[in-house]
């Protein structure tokens, strides 16, 4: 008898297991008994052939109608031609020089067929395919035995090995199957009516009827719900028990003297975060914080407030952004706003200041050996940088906060590349404009607690969308135009967004990518802004910005578009995320199909956002009712961050959501969906908190230990095989 943990080749011969091991990577029983159906064909219930297509991969249900063998003309050898029916089309069989298959294939019985679908002179054909007659009605009943249950599973297969032969070798590892234990404990496992971890294995292969599947589905999701959620717990856990210094703001102090010179009011939302924040910075153990708000809320100022809270403390912060441009602006900002607090060391500066440095990969080696040094001198109290932060020589004197900015654009290894800096476990901060709904946040930030920022600051006027169809309305384009002026001559800037830096292949971003396609016609910036300047916008001070041209150049640029010398930014999506230019109040983005949704809402978020309304027009060659119009359709209609990170995610695949980068956990979820299964997560979620309530370690649950243990170690290999 055998164990979940025993070698699959204890019960198969090694030649199967060899195909299923290079093919689906199946190794013990438990790996096969993971491999779960896809669906299920009912016995009986023949497959529609006529839907079937020509190139598909099919395994079908069919019966066999007739069949025929007749010598090659010309040659020698012989086709055996078999026709099955599906009651209304027919599909036919052919096999070279194999007449002796006439005897198993008989006329009346059903079989299944797998194969890829073929066409010869108009008609569907399958080109010897696997084959694998099945009993007739009589022993429907009797389940005990392969294929003659009601449900026949159907399985991610190959040529090499078909659905009916994984099926036979899932039946031989459940016969084998000692009486399994179950890591679920009881208590959980009969709130939920579900059934136990061998019953629900055994339903999903072997279903008596569809509602058992379904709940042995429902369990084994479950299962790998509970187990992320048990394990992020443990690890947030553990988080609160590490030691650090904890970072309180002083009287007298630096962020004192700050708020005391912040030009706005804060927010209620901003407020509430803040506070949050704070009386995490006092605790002994890090604050692991995820700050999702959406774009514009004021997300910036929050954190600045952090690091300053840090620095009075005598500690440092750094501040993580994914592009130099952002960078360079959050130095800018804080320079702005800190004002002589910022000149910490030199002459100007007031008793209590800071000073705040820069590391980027582009900078000069002078300018860099600076940063470097008031770094690790501790001089410099706030660090801002691109991912060369991380680089090796990046040292620090200590280390006490870390914000990350815009986190989706990071993974966990960065984030976890900075903290190994700090002497002792640094607070974190990350920050995101992309909301994610609850579930998702749960589930690939579980370890983090969230605030949300949803307000945006008073007297915020609304950005209003539209689509302009090039195709439908050609005169709409010369309108967008038209728009840039008349914004323009009220004293207003604008950007212009285009995919691409130059016209051909190359990759302006990662949308080819996305799109799988490479499209010569695709508006670029270089093409583009000089039409423009010469064109529509002739008399108009326009320039350019992408990612090609030299930290110098783009940061030239940046402040002169910020300081107003600029009337037009013809850009690549280098300003996608954080860039903050109040004055600015229109954007057009041409080719709007080939951005995500989420894309679209941070591109837009850099209009509107001072007191003049925003207005951003989404230009494309997508017709109606295509998927591209649909989602650019939904962009239009809601400004809602929440709803459109909805939409964003079920157009995207579950794969992406939870990469390696992001949770190191996506091979042990085979069957979970984060949309699709919030209620389960959240119920979860209430599970996982309420055993870890009772049993901290898990030690009253030893089975469930153990299990979560074999989760922990296998997503850290994952995560190994993603370095
Ligand atoms: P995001 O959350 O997208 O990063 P920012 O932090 O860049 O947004 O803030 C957007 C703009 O709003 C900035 O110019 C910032 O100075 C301004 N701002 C932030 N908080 C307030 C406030 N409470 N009142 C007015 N303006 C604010
Ligand atoms: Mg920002």
């Amino acid at each position: 008898m055998s164990d979940l943990e025993d070698k699959l080749s204890t019960v198969i011969g090694d030649r199967t297991v060899k195909v299923l091991t290079d093919v689906f990577g199946i190794r013990s029983i438990g790996d096969l008994m993971r491999h779960y159906p896809r669906r299920y064909m009912v016995r009986g219930e023949l497959t529609d052939i006529a839907a079937l297509n020509e190139g598909d991969e099919v395994t079908i249900l069919a019966e066999v109608h007739s069949s025929a063998n007749r010598p090659i003309r010309g040659r020698r050898g012989s086709i055996l031609e078999v026709i099955v029916t599906d009651g209304n089309q027919k599909l036919s069989l052919t096999f070279f020089n194999q007449a002796w298959r006439e005897k198993e294939l008989k006329v009346g019985t059903q079989g299944l067929f797998a194969g890829k679908v073929g066409v010869f002179k108009g008609k569907k054909q399958l080109a010897h395919p696997d084959y694998q007659m099945i009993a007739d009605g009589a022993d429907v009943d009797d389940a005990t035995k392969s294929f003659a249950g009601k449900y026949l599973p159907v399985y991610a297969a190959t040529a090499k090995m078909p659905s009916w032969k994984i099926a036979q070798c899932v039946e031989m590892a459940i016969d084998s199957l000692d009486e399994l234990s179950d890591f679920l404990p009881d208590e959980i496992r009969a709130s939920h009516n579900y059934p136990t971890l061998q019953q629900a294995l055994v339903q999903l292969h072997k279903p008596a009827d569809l509602d058992h599947a379904d709940l042995a589905r429902e369990r084994l999701t479950f299962d790998e719900a509970f187990l992320l959620q048990l394990m992020l717990v443990m690890r947030r856990n553990e988080l609160r028990k590490l030691n650090t210094k904890s970072r309180k703001p002083i009287t007298g102090g630096v962020l004192e003297a700050f708020d005391a010179s912040l030009p706005f009011e804060l927010t209620g939302g901003q407020l509430a975060v803040i506070a949050e924040i704070e009386s995490d910075l006092a605790q002994s153990h890090p604050m692991h914080r995820l700050l999702q708000g959406e774009v514009g809320s004021g997300k910036t100022i929050i954190a600045l407030r952090a690091m300053l809270a840090v620095v009075d403390s005598g500690g440092q912060a750094a501040l993580l952004a994914p592009t130099e441009v952002l960078a360079a602006q959050h130095l800018r900002t804080f320079e702005k706003l800190l004002g002589s607090l910022a000149l910490g060391g030199t002459l100007g500066s007031s008793e209590k200041s800071t000073r705040i440095t820069l590391i980027t990969g582009s900078q000069n080696a002078a300018a860099r050996k600076e940063s470097l040094a008031l770094a690790a001198n501790g001089d410099a109290g706030i660090i801002v940088g691109t991912p060369a932060l991380l680089g090796e020589k990046v040292e620090f004197n200590d280390l006490g906060l870390i914000v990350v900015d815009e986190q989706h654009r990071f993974g966990v290894e960065q984030r976890d590349a900075l903290k190994v800096k700090a002497q002792k476990p640094p607070h974190l901060l990350v920050m995101t404009a992309t909301p994610i709904p609850r579930t998702v946040a749960m589930t690939v930030f579980g370890d983090l607690d969230v605030s949300t920022l949803r307000e945006l600051p008073l007297g915020r006027q609304p950005i209003s969308t539209h689509v302009i169809p090039v195709l439908e309305k050609p005169a709409f384009l010369e309108r967008a135009g038209e728009r840039i002026r008349e914004e323009v001559s009220l004293g207003h800037q604008a950007y212009v967004v285009a995919p691409r830096i130059e016209a051909g292949t190359d990759t302006a971003s990662d949308i080819d990518f996305l799109f799988g396609e490479d499209s010569a016609d695709i508006t670029s910036v270089k093409v583009l802004a000089p039409e423009l300047a010469s064109g529509p916008l002739k008399g108009l001070r326009v320039a350019e910005l992408h990612g090609r041209q030299s930290s110098e150049e783009k940061d030239a640029t940046m402040r002169a578009f910020a300081a107003g010398e600029i009337d037009v930014l013809v850009s690549t999506t280098v300003i996608e995320v954080g860039v903050d230019v109040a004055n600015a109040t229109v954007m057009v983005i041409m080719d709007a199909d080939r951005f995500g949704v989420s894309q679209l809402h941070q591109l837009r978020g850099r209009v509107g956002r001072g007191t003049s309304p925003g207005l951003c027009l989404l230009v494309t060659n997508s017709p109606v009712e295509t998927p591209a119009r649909i989602r650019l359709d939904a962009v239009a209609r809601t400004l809602d961050g929440f709803e459109l990170s909805r939409i964003d995610l079920e157009q995207r695949r579950e794969g992406d959501v939870l990469g390696a980068n992001q949770s190191g956990t996506q091979s042990h979820l085979r069957l979970l969906r984060v949309l699709r299964d919030e209620a389960l997560i959240e119920t979860a979620r209430n599970d996982a908190e309420s055993i870890i309530s009772t049993s901290e370690d898990l030690t009253s649950y030893p089975a469930l230990s153990a299990e979560v243990a074999r989760m922990a170690r296998n997503a850290a290999i994952d995560y190994l095989d993603k370095g």
